[in-house]
């Protein structure tokens, strides 16, 4: 029992010992641990630090080299241009447009100076998409201006309907036809004064007619025209016939009609009127308005239009060097 008891004594005193020990090892662990998740702390802070500053200078290594970009794709914004660098600047503009779109051609469905006539009137305040999924019907009733000019007004309103304005259209393609029988032998004259006495024909409807059914060279200045002769910095006017007259004094006559077809090419696969792909423009570095529209690249990859991406064109019998889809004929009802 004795043992027992000294047994007993003896684990106590040891039991005793190693409290003392745990509670010095547990005192020690907490005089040190403050101490070094201080140290680790103070560690991590001056690495957070470094991780910012060097986030820090990256972000101004990347908004330096935006700037250059932005700069570099658009040296035309940068100081006030003479008239002779904007001039360069603009045959340039042409150039590259050129070898962009060899194809270029008018977007209007046509075998004949007379249709082309007609869809160009036809073609006021719609999409020329639109037109051409409207005229083969209409021409294969009325194929020539005799033709139409004996047409009933009502008949005429259905079969143009789809354009839109068909009303006004109509009165458009009755007049011009009976002018044409009456006045011109039922042939289009080829001359820019004879074709802007015909009703509902201006100077654009006679520009196109002569710069693509009789290769008299010719600026049409629609709405893409007009649109990026402005943002190209070749005009500042809004009224068509100025615009025309600016660029005219730009480029030889020789390159109007192509010129034309180039422009309004790119304002309708690129630089559209509401969100311009700037980011995938190829003459952005020649552009003052480069910014207008979107600038990073994927997402204005995923604006391009027509063949440029991916989508069928506007007509419906496109040239044999069309690199695109023909347009589909009008759904059924
Ligand atoms: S898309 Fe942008 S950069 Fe290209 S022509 Fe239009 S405004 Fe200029």
């Amino acid at each position: 029992m004795g043992k027992t008891s000294a047994g007993a004594e003896a684990p106590a005193a040891e039991k005793a010992a190693g409290t003392k020990k745990a509670a010095a090892t547990k005192k020690a662990v907490a005089t040190t641990a403050p101490a070094a998740a201080k140290k680790t702390a103070t560690k991590a802070a001056a690495a957070k630090d470094t991780a910012a500053k060097k986030t820090a200078a990256k972000k101004t290594a990347a908004k330096k080299t935006a700037t250059k970009t932005a700069a570099k794709k658009a040296p035309a914004a940068r100081k006030p241009e003479s008239r002779v660098a904007m001039v360069r600047r603009a045959r340039r503009i042409n150039r590259e447009l050129a070898e962009l779109y060899p194809y270029a051609h008018p977007e209007l469905d046509f075998t004949n100076p007379f249709e082309l006539l007609v869809a160009t009137v036809l073609s006021a305040q719609t999409t020329d998409l639109r037109v051409n999924q409207t005229t083969p019907r209409l021409f294969a009733v009325c194929p020539t201006p005799e033709d139409m000019a004996a047409m009933a007004p009502e008949r005429l309103e259905e079969l143009i309907r789809p354009t839109g304005f068909f009303r006004a259209k109509t009165r458009s393609l009755l007049g011009l036809s009976a002018a044409l029988r009456d006045r011109f032998g039922g042939e289009v004259p080829g001359r820019l004064e004879d074709l802007v006495t015909l009703p509902g024909v201006g100077r654009k409807t006679a520009n196109v007619v002569l710069g693509n059914a009789f290769g008299v060279p010719g600026i049409t200045v629609d709405t893409h025209f007009g649109r990026l002769a402005r943002r190209f910095g070749w005009t500042t006017q809004e009224d068509a016939d100025k615009v025309e007259a600016d660029v005219a004094a730009i480029f030889p006559k020789s390159e109007w009609t192509m010129l034309s077809h180039r422009v309004v090419f790119h304002g309708r696969r690129v630089c559209h009127s509401r969100k311009p792909a700037c980011g995938a423009c190829p003459i952005a570095p020649l552009c003052p308005a480069y910014g207008e529209g979107e600038t990073d690249p994927e997402k204005a990859k995923k604006l391009l239009k027509y063949e440029l991406g991916g989508q069928p064109g506007q007509r419906l019998k496109p040239p044999a060097d069309y690199p695109g889809q023909p347009a589909p004929p009008m759904a059924a009802p």
